[in-house]
């Protein structure tokens, strides 16, 4: 825990690891637990002397590949300054401005978890395989699958689809 505007205030710097298993909202995405995170936070200035936090993540991670479900190798190699904003209007106007990070300066400011959030952040964007590396072996039960999904739906659920269309 920190409270984030001392923090900055006294350019402070604070560094370390967390382990995967510890990443608990993460574990949903990954293929296993092995691993761990690498961090450096420090608290800055901005070119317009508001106060924020340089965020620096890295680790090597295991997703699951979202094609064929396997192991998905992830380079997590983040950087990213969050702006502190003082209360809920400073957030919300800054949340206006895309090209801003902001979090609300709480004087309890669980490392941790913002940086568990910034990664979940960082991998929203779909992971998989890049194309023709997916394991052959799953993709194809996984076609198997689809293949037996294409058999004519449950009479209700045609007849409820007729109804939302009228
Ligand atoms: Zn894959």
């Amino acid at each position: 825990m920190i409270d984030p505007l001392d923090f900055v205030q006294n350019a402070g710097i604070r560094h370390g690891r967390i382990p995967m298993a510890d990443l608990v909202r993460l574990h949903d995405l990954l293929f296993d637990k092995t691993g761990e995170l690498i961090y450096q936070i420090s608290g800055q200035l901005d070119k317009n002397a508001k106060p924020g936090l340089q965020l620096e993540v890295k680790g090597r991670i295991h997703l699951n590949c979202q094609r064929c479900l396997e192991k998905l190798a992830c380079e997590i190699d983040l950087k990213t300054f969050l702006l502190l904003a003082k209360n809920e209007t400073e957030l919300q106007q800054v949340d206006e401005d895309d090209t801003i990070d902001a979090i609300l300066a709480t004087p309890d400011l669980d490392v941790v978890n913002l940086i568990e959030d910034e990664v979940i952040l960082s991998l929203s964007i779909s992971s998989r395989h890049a194309e023709g590396e997916c394991s052959p072996l799953t993709l194809k039960s996984i076609e198997d699958n689809l293949i037996d999904k294409k058999k004519p739906a449950h009479p209700f659920a045609v007849l409820a689809a007729l109804k939302k269309t009228n």
